[in-house]
């Protein structure tokens, strides 16, 4: 466990709006408090049926997430893709969309989904190959952190998801466990700014301060 090095520079690379929160919010708010300067990069707009509107509350509630977090929000990037469009025909546009301002920041360190984009979903399959694709090929890019989600996730899932939920892993096969019990609070305020995506969702609140306590990485360093 634990083979990461510190990270000075590190550019979190999701598809939605609202990952950042929902998948490893404590451990960016834990980043930042250690010294470390995040960046985020949102994919797409989270704009399902490609709704502008949608667009528009979905961007506006990522800034106020971001904030709760920590991120400044000259720190956020959004590159505005339809929601659900992530796969092979804009793969490379995608790809040389993040490269350029990897190019500007040059970060030591990404972070992304593992590559079963965690719940599964496609857009962020797509988006953990393309960062992982430019992690091989950018040489101030020194490690890449995937976040993964446990075993017992998917055992508390059933088969309710809306689509297959893969396979996680044990906590002994994972890397890294970053204790995130201090900022649970502030996660989950972050995830709350999301309004359009969290309304009704108290249930989940408290299945997030039972179970969450920590978030997990597998790293891999060059
Ligand atoms: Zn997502």
């Amino acid at each position: 466990m634990n083979k990461m090095i510190p990270p000075k520079k590190i550019v979190c690379i999701f598809a939605h709006p609202d990952d950042e929160a929902m998948g490893p919010g404590g451990t960016i708010v834990h980043f930042l408090k250690e010294g470390c300067k995040v960046y985020l990069i949102c994919v797409t707009s989270g704009n399902a049926n490609g709704s502008s509107e949608l667009g528009e509350i979905r961007k506006k509630e990522l800034q106020k997430s971001t904030k709760i977090l920590g991120i400044n929000n000259n720190n956020l990037y959004l590159l505005g893709f339809d929601d659900g469009t992530l796969n092979n025909n804009n793969y490379h546009l995608v790809v040389e969309k993040i490269e350029k301002i990897l190019f500007d920041i040059k970060p030591d360190t990404l972070l992304t989904y593992n590559m079963n984009g965690v719940s599964g979903h496609l857009d962020h399959i797509a988006v953990s190959m393309q960062t992982s694709y430019l992690f091989e090929r950018l040489k101030f890019v020194k490690q890449i952190l995937y976040f993964t989600h446990l075993k017992s996730i998917k055992k508390l899932m059933g088969n309710k998801y809306f689509v297959y939920f893969p396979e996680g892993l044990d906590k002994n096969d994972m890397d890294l466990a970053v204790d995130v019990s201090s900022y649970l609070d502030t996660k989950i305020k972050a995830i709350k700014a999301h309004v359009s995506q969290t309304k009704n969702k108290e249930i989940m609140f408290l299945f997030f301060k039972r179970l969450l306590k920590e978030e997990y990485f597998k790293v891999i360093q060059k």
